[in-house]
């Protein structure tokens, strides 16, 4: 993403230059299909004449399609003649008059220069520019995360307290790095940015010192630094002078962990959002490149398919959340591959925008009657383009989201996991790739239940899958399979490596202090890993996963067991 919008501008005009520069050859192309269909019309059957003139539609189609996008006006004007010259043929006689041909020479005349015209000024075209500063469009991907994003400053002048807390924290994917004094702290804060610092309150110089050193402190920051407070004092005092000084929470002590945790994760890193995945379906490979362009410079990751018949494979592993769809493409149209992409089941809820030179408005009507979910019509202005996916995908993820998340966690649901780790077999045995497969069950669950509560058991559970987000990659798909179930495959991992990360993460998990009404205890779960060498398709992969499981539980519970091998 370091692109700037310089350089994306940059691309766009190589594109469009490019573009140009094929035009001629484009023309040819139309050239010759004309020449094909005129010299048959003596001999060539109705059949035949009918698949000449359908041929000519498409590519003057094509062509006012992307000559409107890039630009190139009087090319444009041509082709679009050409296109609705060969649209009333095939709605009517079939058969050309002598006055037509005459016509459509002429035509093919003016089309040759046009794009002549335009190889001579390469600059002169309507081409739309990107704005040269960023538009408000609502923020895709929030603050970037940092080397440092996960490193937290605490100050707290209680060593005992200082040591506790940074343990506990550090159980859950941070690095602390603690100060006494404020001195310290502050020539820290002269060489590094931390994700966010959690400052006492109260210290022995001064009651309030905390708020006020941290006042100071912000003044002299262009960015705010992201503060915590934590104290012994809960009066209103201050709790206003924690907020004047910006702090984004307060915490009084006895410190509830969890609660301490959910807010840094809230101000740190947990913020970034996936980059928005648009397929782009578009049988010219030159219009599909300004899309993505013009998309990439909006945030958003976007793959291509020229080949319509080609869908299926993207569909499944690039995970699109929506789909940019061409209405007229050679073997299989736009209108076809909606109704075929909706009769399955996993991508009813995809959204689905059309873009087309259609300006017919009931043909419109009928692609979003199939399944369409808007029709834009080119050429389309990047902004209008960009607005018009953003909203879309936002509501479709989170739709989504409701469907495939487990409520409590966040995780995928059991349905999602399974579906995931198909896919994920599929895309290990095709690019023969290793992959793990690891089920977790928490040891003695109900007996947290029957000890300290419900509640406290649903917050344990989030404790885990915390713990699970934090230090798993982002490519690795989590899930929470049932009660205290949770499932996570790590796509490009063997068996050694999975045990390692595994093992860590119990012995991570163990040590975290869960805490209940007054009274702390700790939790343990084991493990079970099969990974794809040895079990080729999904089902194996799980029940192998299954086995291990019930060894680790059989073994005394509290470890990790890989699977035979
Ligand atoms: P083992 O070490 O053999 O896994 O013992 P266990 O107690 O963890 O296993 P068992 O399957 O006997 O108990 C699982 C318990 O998990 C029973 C159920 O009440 C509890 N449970 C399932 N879902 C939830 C939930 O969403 N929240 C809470 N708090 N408890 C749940
Ligand atoms: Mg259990
Ligand atoms: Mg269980």
């Amino acid at each position: 993403m370091a692109e700037t919008l310089k350089d994306v501008q940059e691309q766009l005009d190589n594109l469009r230059q490019r573009y140009t520069q094929h035009l001629p050859e484009r023309v040819e192309q139309v050239a010759a299909t004309w020449n094909q269909w005129l010299q048959g019309q003596q001999t060539a059957s109705e059949e035949e004449a009918i698949s000449y003139v359908s041929t000519l539609h498409h590519l003057t189609h094509r062509l006012a399609g992307s000559s409107a996008t890039f630009g190139c006006n009087q090319v444009y004007d041509a082709a679009r003649t050409m296109e609705m010259f060969c649209k009333s043929i095939l709605e009517g006689s079939k058969v050309l008059t002598t006055q037509q041909q005459v016509e459509m020479g002429s035509l093919l005349a003016t089309l040759r220069s046009a794009a002549i015209a335009q190889l001579a000024s390469v600059d002169k075209v309507d081409f739309p520019e990107l704005p040269l500063t960023q538009p408000e469009y609502p923020q895709i991907i929030e603050s970037v995360s940092e080397s440092h994003d996960r490193l937290i400053f605490l100050v707290e002048d209680d060593l005992e307290l200082a040591q506790d807390l940074a343990l506990q924290i550090s159980c859950f994917g941070y690095r602390v790095q603690s100060f006494s004094e404020f001195s310290e702290f502050e020539k820290a804060l002269a060489q590094t940015t931390p994700a966010a610092a959690i400052v006492d309150v109260v210290f022995p110089e001064e009651k309030l010192a905390g708020p006020k050193t941290i006042a100071a402190i912000q003044q002299a920051r262009e960015q705010p630094l992201p503060v915590l407070f934590i104290s012994c004092r809960s009066d209103l005092m201050a709790r206003l002078q924690a907020v004047r000084a910006g702090g984004q929470a307060y915490f009084s002590k006895p410190i509830e962990v969890g609660e301490l945790i959910d807010a840094l994760d809230h101000l740190t890193a947990r913020k970034t959002t996936e980059p928005y995945r648009i397929l782009a379906i578009e049988d010219d490979a030159s219009l599909a490149a300004y899309y993505a362009l013009t998309l990439q410079k909006a945030g958003m990751v976007v793959d291509v398919v020229t080949d319509p018949l080609e869908v299926m494979l993207p569909l499944i592993e690039f995970r699109p959340d929506l789909i940019l769809m061409d209405m007229y493409m050679p073997g299989c149209d736009g209108l076809e591959l909606a109704a075929l992409i909706r009769q399955q089941p996993a991508y009813v809820g995809i959204p689905i925008v059309f873009l087309s030179r259609e300006t017919d408005f009931n043909k419109q009507l009928t692609a979003i009657a199939l399944g369409g979910d808007d029709f834009l019509t080119k050429p389309i202005h990047p902004h209008h383009l960009i607005a018009s996916i953003i909203p879309r995908v936002q509501r479709s993820r989170l739709l989504r989201s409701l469907m495939v998340c487990d409520s409590l966690t966040g995780l995928l649901n059991h349905t999602a996991v399974k579906e995931q780790l198909s896919t994920e077999v599929k895309r290990a045995s095709r690019q023969q790739t290793p992959l793990a497969f690891a089920m977790i069950d928490i040891d003695g669950f109900k007996n947290v239940n029957d000890n300290y509560g419900h509640l406290t058991g649903d917050r344990v559970l989030k404790s885990l899958s915390r713990l699970l987000q934090q230090r798993l990659r982002s490519t690795d798909i989590k899930g929470r399979y049932g009660g205290e179930e949770f499932a996570i495959i790590l796509p490009n991992t063997d068996g050694a490596n999975a045990l390692e990360i595994l093992d860590q993460m119990r012995s991570d998990f163990a040590q975290v202090r869960q805490q209940a009404e007054g009274t702390e205890f700790s939790v343990t779960f084991s493990c079970g890993i099969a990974t794809f060498s040895n079990y080729t398709d999904a089902t194996q992969l799980n029940e192998a996963a299954d086995r291990a499981l019930y060894e680790a539980k059989n073994q005394g519970r509290n470890r990790v067991v890989l699977g035979e091998v």
